[in-house]
């Protein structure tokens, strides 16, 4: 029924004209109100708008008892609300029910108006009705001052805006309704003291029952007008209101019912009611005198709501729409922020200390390219193109390379580390454990050995003539090594007589002395981070830094955690690669996987089983490892050779067992997830996953990685006992799946970043609005971040000034980490 608001127009304009005698209708305009009111009000379903009626006395209007002046006044209201009645659209949805319209509402507060008493950076206390005792609850939130409080956003909305009429109430969903109280009493359902009213609108009547609140009913005398928003259940044939979240129809906004309401974080003694109550005061009172750090220029370009507008809107929006907005503006706020930082991080990095150009214009690693068995691919070639345009200016290099395993990040490095060595630099190349850097230490020297010739090999060294002017001269330095055999490799770093040191990160960590760092090549970033690139430092070298990894980060978090490197990346694989078969099996397929492992190993081939994820600790998972070693020796497979590696073995002991099953003396290999799995074993050919789908998408690509490294056809076996929903999800994507990177954005959709890499230890402020999924978004806050830095670097300008501040407030903490 669509609101006719002509007939009034009409009859009000004609009242004018007459002077304001009630003379325009017959019977005087209060009746005339009544009937016409009682008409509209059947069509209008926002509590908003019916608050209007009410305010402008449309529902009991008075007119005849009002003086002349009075009635103009009155009139010119009424005159005024009018084309807002006409905008309500009425349209009846499949069901009958009538949608209400969005109704504008404008702030409590004006903007600009200070508020005595306070600023935004004071404790809560300083706000009207917060106790200290209220104050400490909110501080086990993390909300100490107002700005926090602004901050504090709820976890989601409830949608109370659509009103129902009772005749359309049905079972089992969240409603709202606007009725009259008939009777409230003190009853006693089941035998628990609680409210039970019987409320009714035009259309019918309905029973609310709020249990164990036998106190609301005082508060709801006969007659008053409320509103209702909850669960309608249905008892013995009848439909019933379950303790739904009320508020009384009076001259303020709702904040409970009736509209998106907001569900905020709670904690032991916070009570929802009481925080919407004083998130309301806060917000009406206090968002408005946030200032904007955005400047206005990049807000209109961006199309993104104010600062205050945003919060308000976040709290208590209108609509979904303006919630949408609100969260847009401000996870751009965060991210702008983010990259600002990174960015800053970067420049500090590469313009505090004169780098080291390196001549790429040395025939050396075109030699070499040339020298290998194979073709580089295509983004290989790209890959080193970007290096070496960074390598040959002074600003240090600060790359991060990504690369499937087996994609050819080595053979990139070695290449840049040749380039280094032509050049007269000395460069290091690092790796998270022993047994890795013997493995590069064995790949480089044999890639070297067809581009040069060695001359000579000893204990840890090597070298090699015909590629530079002087023997190349390449080491190894690791634990296992004896202590004066150390100090000799150790001597011919310090006098610069050898070019290529290979090691673990200890080479950097534990005071080797360069003579002349030029190149720092890290091997797996997780553990090389900030604060190890700040050791570089601070031994007087500023090296480039090539860092390498093998675990796909999808491009967003690369942007976020990785901000202040340059990304390159390998996307393609050597051709001819085997596809490793992956197939994940139920618990009653599992000796069916026991004989095919048996039947490999008969073939020649080796395997790994790794034991299933268990989060308590590192000694429970050790010794479940050595449980199930056991049952696997004993019971299932006591003909083979079986060896074990968990995380509290020593480096020795690990290395020992790694070394035995390289070397062919172990058929199956029994390991704990923790431990670092990552080496090269051409002969291995299965790999047994157990409890797969307690794994995350990008770790179980990486146990299959381990392998289909040789010629022979590989299988990854993932057994899974009962997978949930989510875990059921992820076997089938890394089943039909091969792509590291594919997989690592499903992965972050699945589990989000916090889990997928730890945020936290990355010493980057929090994001509470921005997700890393939204990738559109992030990029649009790097390119304006970067424009930004162009235009004004520091942050100098008046326009700026906000910003720079916000930039100070909001990464104060991380800061002392790397600067
Ligand atoms: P990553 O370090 O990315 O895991 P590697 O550099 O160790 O990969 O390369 C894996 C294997 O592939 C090595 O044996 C290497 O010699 C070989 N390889 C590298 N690039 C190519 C290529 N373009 N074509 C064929 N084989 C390659
Ligand atoms: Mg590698």
């Amino acid at each position: 029924m669509p609101i006719n608001v002509e007939p009034l127009r009409k009859i009000l304009q004609l009242e004018g004209e007459k002077g304001y005698l009630d003379s325009a209708v017959i019977g005087g305009l209060d009746r005339f109100l009544h009937r016409w009111t009682a008409q509209a009000t059947q069509a209008v379903t926002s509590p908003q708008l019916l608050r209007q009626f009410q305010r402008l006395q449309l529902t009991n209007s008075n007119y005849a008892s009002l003086t002349k002046e009075q009635r103009r006044e009155w009139v010119s209201k009424v005159f005024a609300f009018l084309p807002e009645l006409e905008k309500v659209e009425v349209r009846p949805s499949a069901e009958g029910i009538v949608a209400a319209p969005p109704v504008k509402r404008r702030p409590s507060a004006v903007k600009g108006q200070k508020v005595a008493g306070g600023s935004i950076d004071s404790p809560i206390t300083t706000l009207k009705g917060v106790s200290t005792a209220l104050a400490a609850k909110f501080k086990r939130l993390g909300v100490e001052t107002i700005r926090d409080l602004l901050y504090f956003f709820p976890h989601r909305h409830l949608d109370y805006s659509q009103r129902k009429y009772i005749s359309q109430l049905t079972e089992g969903e969240e409603q709202t309704i606007i009725a009259n109280v008939w009777e409230a009493k003190v009853a006693m359902p089941g035998g628990r003291r609680s409210t039970e009213a019987i409320v009714g609108d035009e259309t019918g009547n309905v029973r609310v029952v709020w249990f164990n609140n036998p106190y609301l009913a005082k508060r709801l005398p006969t007659n008053t007008r409320v509103v209702l928003s909850g669960r309608v259940g249905l008892f013995s044939g009848r439909l019933v209101f379950e303790s739904p979240e009320w508020e009384l129809l009076e001259d303020k906004e709702l904040i409970h019912t009736g509209r998106l309401v907001p569900l905020y974080p709670l904690t032991q003694g916070l009570h929802p009611r009481q925080v919407r109550k004083l998130m309301k005061q806060v917000v009406d009172q206090w968002a408005w005198q946030v200032e904007d750090f955005l400047p206005p220029e990049l807000r209109q370009r961006c199309n993104l709501l104010g600062l205050p507008q945003a919060l308000a809107q976040a709290h208590y929006p209108e609509d979904e729409a303006a919630k949408d907005r609100a969260r847009l503006r401000l996870a751009f706020g965060e991210l702008l922020v983010l990259q600002l930082g990174v960015l800053t991080r970067k420049r500090d990095w590469q313009e505090s200390q004169p780098g080291n150009p390196f001549n790429i214009k040395t025939p050396v690693p075109d030699a070499f390219i040339k020298s290998l068995p194979f073709e580089l691919t295509a983004a290989q070639h790209q890959v080193l193109g970007e290096i070496l345009a960074d390598l040959k200016n002074p600003r240090p290099m600060t790359r991060l390379l990504q690369g499937e395993v087996g994609s050819g990040k080595t053979v990139v490095a070695t290449a840049a580390l040749l380039v280094g060595a032509a050049s007269g630099y000395q460069g290091a190349f690092m790796a998270p454990t022993e047994i890795l850097a013997e493995q590069h230490f064995a790949n480089v020297c044999q890639l070297l050995s067809r581009a040069g010739e060695q001359v000579s090999e000893e204990d840890n060294l090597r070298s090699f003539s015909g590629l530079l002017s002087h023997p190349l001269t390449v080491a190894l330095l690791i634990g296992g090594i004896s202590q004066a055999r150390k100090q000799e490799i150790q001597q011919l770093i310090t006098s610069g007589d050898i070019d290529i040191i290979i090691g673990t990160h200890a080479l950097i960590q534990e005071g080797v002395e360069f003579k002349q760092l030029g190149l720092a090549v890290v091997d797996e970033q997780h553990r090389f981070g900030v604060a190890q690139r700040s050791a570089l430092r601070q031994k007087g070298f500023n090296p480039h830094v090539l860092v390498m990894t093998a675990t796909p980060i999808p491009r967003t978090l690369a942007l976020t955690l990785y901000g202040d490197l340059d990304l390159s990346v390998i996307d393609e694989l050597p051709p001819g690669r085997q596809v490793v078969k992956t197939k994940w099996l139920k618990q009653s397929q599992r000796d069916s996987a026991y004989a095919f492992l048996r039947k490999q190993v008969a073939e020649g081939r080796q395997a790994f089983i790794i034991c299933p994820l268990i989060e308590e600790s590192e000694a429970i998972e050790a010794k479940a490892a050595v449980a199930e070693y056991e049952r696997l020796s004993n019971e299932v497979f006591p003909d083979l050779r079986l060896g074990l590696i968990h995380g509290r073995m020593s480096v020795a002991e690990k290395d020992e067992v790694m070394h035995r099953f390289r070397s062919g003396k172990l058929d199956v290999l029994v390991s704990t997830p923790v431990v670092e799995v990552g080496i090269d074993v051409p002969n291995a050919t299965v790999m047994l996953v157990e409890s797969a789908d307690r794994f995350g998408l990008s770790q179980l690509h990486q146990f299959r990685g381990r392998v289909g490294r040789g010629q022979e056809q590989s299988y990854c076996m993932l057994l899974s006992q009962n997978p949930s929903e989510i875990g059921r999800e992820r076997l089938d994507i890394i089943e039909k799946t091969h792509d590291g990177f594919q997989l690592a954005e499903e992965d972050l959709k699945l589990r989000g970043p916090g889990e997928f890499f730890g945020t936290r230890q990355s010493g980057l402020p929090d994001l509470r609005m921005a997700k890393l999924s939204d990738v559109a978004l992030l990029e649009l806050a790097r390119d304006e971040a970067i424009r930004l830095f162009e235009q004004d670097p520091n942050l100098k300008k008046s326009e700026h000034s906000l910003l720079a501040k916000e930039l100070a407030r909001v990464w104060q903490h991380g800061e002392a980490e790397w600067s």
